[in-house]
């Protein structure tokens, strides 16, 4: 008998009808001789609908604590309507909120990180022979507050929780039919690929690909949770995410992610003298902003242009924190863009061919569009564009990396997404 976890996201329960098909899903599994556990994900748009709400009772300054207490409901809802859908097939199911199974999560709102989980209720009753079906994406503290860990979160609770109950697999259900070689949704000949290593995935899903949530992936590498991604609607093979991953002959380039929630903020005109990107990056630090690419320009009549990246949500408070030390640091001006994407190509292979960053350079420029900022590593090189050419510029990348397949990447799911 092997033990696994099942995490279904919310397109995949959009409705009583996927609800249904869902449960038959799990019932499948548990007749096959398996105890499962499963792990889902708030309906359809729930959690982007009670934002919207949010936003409009307090459209400045949410509590955040509030705010986790009305996004964790999303999910209490599906757990307990696919419980009652399992229940109708015949079968014993239990659901649990994220702290009845012990999920405790360090003390911060909107994305907090689990810090333990102590599981006993979830081994109880799966002795008694119940399906588990446990509320992803939310935990609490030690001193008893409801917390959430960030959009895309339910996906580590199902790998936390696989590796805190050594399951002996974690399937990711979801509405394409794996990882591609890029989002099939932008790229309709991008590649499905049969195996990823976790390295490649956590770089990919920490620069924007949101098939899964990046702790999802560190928890599986940390923890070498056998962990697999594949469709909710289709019975295809899914994609293997493992420590080595088998590599086609040749391919440096395994995939392309681009990230939306980019704002960049310059700061112009700053004047020389030591110390000055210490006070600006510590001041950001201190209110938790995390900054990504950062550019410096050369000094020029003895002042510099500093710009660097953030998420959209914190453009306007990283603004407001530099104009807070406008005095000690001196400088003209501030802005923010927010009309821009993050595009990255991503390989393991990448380290050993120099002309990797140099093709991309290329082939952006060669559709006339300009890039703003470039960051590179051994595994990965981001550049930062208009958002107007996101399509164009991930389609032109694909073909140019020798991605393109010769079918259409199957997307099993809806394509009308927020
Ligand atoms: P769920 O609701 O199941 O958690 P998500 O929307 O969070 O689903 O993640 C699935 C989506 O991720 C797909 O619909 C697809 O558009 C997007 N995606 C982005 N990059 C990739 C990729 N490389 N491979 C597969 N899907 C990707
Ligand atoms: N419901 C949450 C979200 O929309 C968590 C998840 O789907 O994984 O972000
Ligand atoms: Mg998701």
């Amino acid at each position: 008998m092997s033990l696994i976890v099942m995490k279904f996201g919310g397109s995949s329960v959009g409705d009583a009808e996927r609800m249904n098909r869902v449960a038959n899903r799990i019932v499948e599994r548990k007749l096959e001789g398996n105890q499962i556990v499963v792990v889902v994900s708030a309906m359809g748009d729930t959690t982007d609908d009670l934002i919207d709400l949010a936003e409009k009772i307090a459209p400045e300054t949410p509590s955040a604590r509030e705010m986790d207490m009305l996004l964790s409901t999303g999910e209490q809802v599906s757990v307990a309507l696919l419980s009652m859908a399992i229940h109708k097939l015949g079968h014993q199911a239990k659901s649990f909120t994220g702290w009845q199974v012990g999920m405790i999560t360090e003390a911060v709102h909107g994305k907090a990180r689990i810090s333990d989980i102590r599981p006993e209720r979830v081994h109880t009753a799966l002795d008694q022979g119940n399906v588990v079906v446990v509320a992803g994406f939310q935990g609490m503290t030690e001193d008893g507050e409801i917390t959430t860990l960030g959009r895309g979160g339910s996906d580590t609770t199902a790998v936390a929780l696989a590796a805190a109950i050594k399951a002996d697999l974690c399937e990711i259900y979801t509405d394409v039919d794996g990882v591609y070689s890029t989002d099939p949704r932008v790229v309709k000949v991008a590649r499905k690929l049969n195996e990823i290593s976790y390295d490649e995935m956590l770089e990919l899903a920490n620069l924007g690909a949101a098939v899964l949530h990046p702790r999802a992936v560190e928890y599986a590498k940390h923890y070498n949770v056998n962990l697999v991604v594949r469709s909710s609607f289709t019975k295809n093979e899914g994609t293997l995410v493992k420590e080595e991953a088998v590599m086609e002959q040749g391919v440096v380039v395994r995939g392309i992610a681009y990230d939306k929630n980019v704002a960049r903020i310059s700061i112009l005109g700053v004047e020389e003298k030591p110390g000055q990107l210490a006070k600006v990056f510590n001041a950001l630090a201190d209110q938790k902003i995390d900054v990504d690419i950062i550019v410096q320009s050369g000094v020029r009549d003895g002042a510099a242009d500093f710009s660097f990246t953030v998420s959209l949500s914190d453009a306007d408070k990283a603004i407001s924190v530099i104009e807070g030390i406008k005095s000690s640091v001196g400088f003209k001006e501030a802005t923010s863009e927010t009309d821009l994407v993050k595009v990255s190509i991503v390989g393991a292979g990448m380290v050993s061919n120099p002309g990797v960053a140099a093709k991309m350079f290329d082939t952006i420029s060669s559709l006339g569009v300009s890039i703003n900022m470039v960051s590179t590593s051994e595994i990965k090189c981001s550049c930062v564009i208009g958002s107007v050419h996101l399509q164009d510029v991930v389609r032109a990348l694909h073909t140019a990396y020798d991605l393109d397949t010769d079918n259409q990447a199957y997307v099993g799911g809806p394509s009308e997404r927020r």
